[in-house]
């Protein structure tokens, strides 16, 4: 078996003084009031890196003036790209389609709203030249968010951690550095329900948390109610978890059992003592418990079932309502070597 260490030493010789080219995915969704700081803050960060980058943001079906703000943007800055998506289709699409069309040797996700410090990325920088293919941030804390939410969500984390089969990391949002590599192994994972937070974790390879403290939202509100987040929830453990069917198995078994036991009793009693009329408040209580039970389970199977449904229908994870590529892509589409389909095995560089 190949020791993973020594891969890591070896890209980190290789890595050491290198400057990768970066590709930064940013999903958007009725987003307009702080695109504009967040890209300032963003470019100010990227710029200081000296690496070669370009911005990608994913306009997501925003309602508001989202997709005006980033032509605007575009106009004055030859790094950006925009996808613009032809409805609403979640961030966890949005971000595939991010990936699908960056060509950096790194990509990093962040969220629009600055809850992610972007000065995070030389951090994350600082891991992949050591050798990392996957550096991501784990929060400390989490401010602006309610009590409620934070319990909530901390909760979710370390139950998707015990029943999962790939274990996923606690406290980890989609803010992340991934190598060409990385990206590459996430791209042939076309699967329907994309819970991101557990793709991420399914491809493995070397991969280093950086800790930091979540802020607040900049500007804008939380896209996500309760009932969102409980049916991502609901996504998650059904995607990386058989789990539910299997405690539905046992339980099955234990009632029944049970059942049995009690049938033992009741003859028992029975050839004792007679069969005076009673009991009918135990036989409702036996009779709706296990009818609940019942429904439960029917429910949870309908669950898998339902995913396994939307999976075999095979629809594409997004679609595309148009992409303006950046000033700089639009040169490397130039120059004859890249007329040819872009070919996800290869990086392209943006120029600085
Ligand atoms: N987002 C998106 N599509 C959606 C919902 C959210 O692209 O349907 C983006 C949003 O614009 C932001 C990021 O995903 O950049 C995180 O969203 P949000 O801040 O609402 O989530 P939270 O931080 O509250 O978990
Ligand atoms: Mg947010």
């Amino acid at each position: 078996m190949s020791n993973p260490h020594l891969n890591i030493a070896a890209a980190q010789r290789e890595r050491v003084n290198q400057l990768p080219s970066v590709s930064i995915i940013v999903p958007a969704y009725d987003e307009e009031i702080v695109l504009p700081r967040f890209h300032e803050r963003t470019r100010a960060v990227l710029q200081a890196t000296g690496c070669p980058y370009e911005f990608i943001f994913v306009n997501d079906g925003s309602r508001d003036a989202t997709l005006e703000v980033l032509h605007q943007l575009r106009r004055f800055d030859e790094h950006i790209t925009i996808i613009n998506l032809s409805r609403n289709f979640g961030k966890e699409a949005a971000l595939t389609a991010g990936l699908d069309h960056a060509c950096g040797d790194v990509v990093v996700i962040i969220d629009a709203d600055l809850q992610d410090p972007p000065e995070l990325i030389h951090d994350f920088l600082a891991g992949w030249r050591e050798g990392y293919d996957v550096v991501y941030a784990v929060r400390t804390t989490r401010e602006g968010e309610s009590w409620f939410k934070q319990f909530t969500s901390k909760w979710f984390y370390r139950c998707i951690q015990r029943v999962s089969d790939t274990p996923i990391p606690v406290d980890t949002g989609d803010f992340r550095l991934m190598s060409r590599r990385a990206v590459q192994a996430l791209a042939q994972l076309r699967e329907q329900n994309r819970f991101m937070k557990g793709l991420f974790a399914w491809i493995g390879y070397p991969t280093k948390p950086v800790r930091y403290a979540r802020d607040p939202r900049n500007a804008g509100v939380s896209k996500w109610n309760y009932w969102k987040l409980w049916n991502f929830a609901l996504d998650g453990i059904t995607s990386f978890s058989t789990a539910p069917l299997r405690i539905s198995a046992y339980l099955g078994l234990f009632t029944a059992l049970f059942a049995f036991l009690y049938a033992i009793v009741v003859i028992y009693k029975t050839l004792m003592f007679g069969d005076p009329v009673q009991g009918y408040p135990s036989l409702m209580v036996v009779t709706l418990f296990l009818g609940g039970v019942q429904l439960v389970f029917i429910g949870i199977l309908g669950e898998y079932l339902g995913r396994i449904y939307n999976e075999t229908k095979r629809r594409p994870l997004y679609l595309l309502d148009g992409v303006a590529p950046s000033e700089l892509r639009l040169h490397l589409a130039d120059s004859p070597e890249h007329i040819a389909p872009p070919d996800l095995s290869q990086p392209r560089r943006p120029h600085p």
